[in-house]
């Protein structure tokens, strides 16, 4: 079986600059491109957080790709205050890195993706920890993808738990509601990783000392960075035990869907509220194409998360 291509679509606050660290050690999956996204943050500092975080680990060769400014439905984007709060003005916990020495690729985040559906087909794996805008908008330019793209395994939705923007919606779905109700819809293999599972899969700064304790440079910053989610999740009374690794989840599952148990749902999102339900058109439809993470294996996740960012910020 050919190695899997992986590419991300990062918003790239806190918890991507994880899901980043991990893509670049799963020695199950090549990251060929990270494509960016308003969400966390405006877009073109989304794409220059993730430049910098490539330098700082070494990876200036992954390109990035500029993506959606906005939703699809809407024709500007603020930051919201909530964003700011958690991940910092500059979403990566007001940690300055060093502008980086390269710049995004000139091709656009929607033909990448189309193009790379294209060359690798079930081989590729594309993981959004963001609004599902570039996809969505990638579908629509060639619908053919759909059918080509092997898994897309998203952070994002809930279906069991509340919301975290509503008691229905969590935040990267309702930044683009539409957009994300026409990926569930139309992928041909989509695995939800929502706050079923990612709240139950916390980090605390027992773990991220172990990155300090490394005496360098990177694990200096991914602590400093992760720290500062930490800290808000306890001021902001989100979580007094931890900070939830929403994105980084997303990234392992992806490679290895052992971590969690997968409950087969043809899915929707109600385009009002935001919410990630059961879409009562497809429920009988023998066919899923939808599948919905409900349980986690945090220890064996946490485990193997440790490792590899240890690895990776040696
Ligand atoms: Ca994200």
């Amino acid at each position: 079986m050919a190695k899997k291509k992986m590419i991300l679509d990062l918003d790239t606050g806190v918890d991507d600059a994880l899901a980043l660290a991990y893509a670049l050690a799963t020695p199950d999956a090549d990251l060929i491109g990270v494509v960016s996204s308003f969400g966390n943050t405006q877009v073109e500092t989304a794409a220059q957080n993730t430049l910098k975080l490539l330098e700082l680990l070494g990876k200036s060769d992954v390109p990035v790709f500029v993506g959606a400014a906005h939703s699809s439905t809407t024709d500007n984007f603020e930051t919201m205050q909530v964003s700011m709060d958690i991940h910092g003005k500059n979403a990566i916990g007001d940690v300055d890195l060093p502008d980086p020495k390269t710049t995004p690729a000139t091709t656009s985040a929607v033909d990448f993706l189309i193009a790379s559906a294209h060359q690798y087909a079930d081989d590729l794996v594309v993981v959004p920890t963001g609004p599902l805008t570039n996809l969505a908008a990638a579908f629509k330019k060639d619908p053919q993808i759909a059918d080509l793209i092997g898994n897309i395994t998203l952070m994002g939705g809930a279906l069991v738990v509340p919301g975290n923007v509503t008691s229905y919606t969590e935040a990267n779905i309702n930044q683009d509601p539409k957009a994300a109700d026409y990926v569930f819809k139309h992928a041909k293999h989509l695995v939800m990783v929502g706050l079923d599972v990612t709240l139950q899969t916390l980090l605390t700064k027992q773990e991220t000392q172990q990155w300090r304790d490394l005496g360098t440079e990177k694990g200096r910053v991914f602590a400093d960075i992760f720290d500062y989610y930490i800290d808000a999740y306890y001021n902001l009374d989100i979580n007094k035990a931890g900070a939830a690794l929403h994105d980084p989840l997303a990234v392992g599952v992806a490679v290895d869907p052992n971590f969690v148990t997968l409950l087969p749902l043809n899915m929707m999102v109600d385009v009002n509220d935001g919410r990630t339900i059961g879409d009562p058109s497809r429920l009988r439809d023998p066919h899923k194409n939808n599948y919905v993470a409900v349980e986690v294996d945090e220890p064996f996740y946490l485990e193997r998360f440790m490792n590899y960012t240890l690895a990776v910020l040696s």
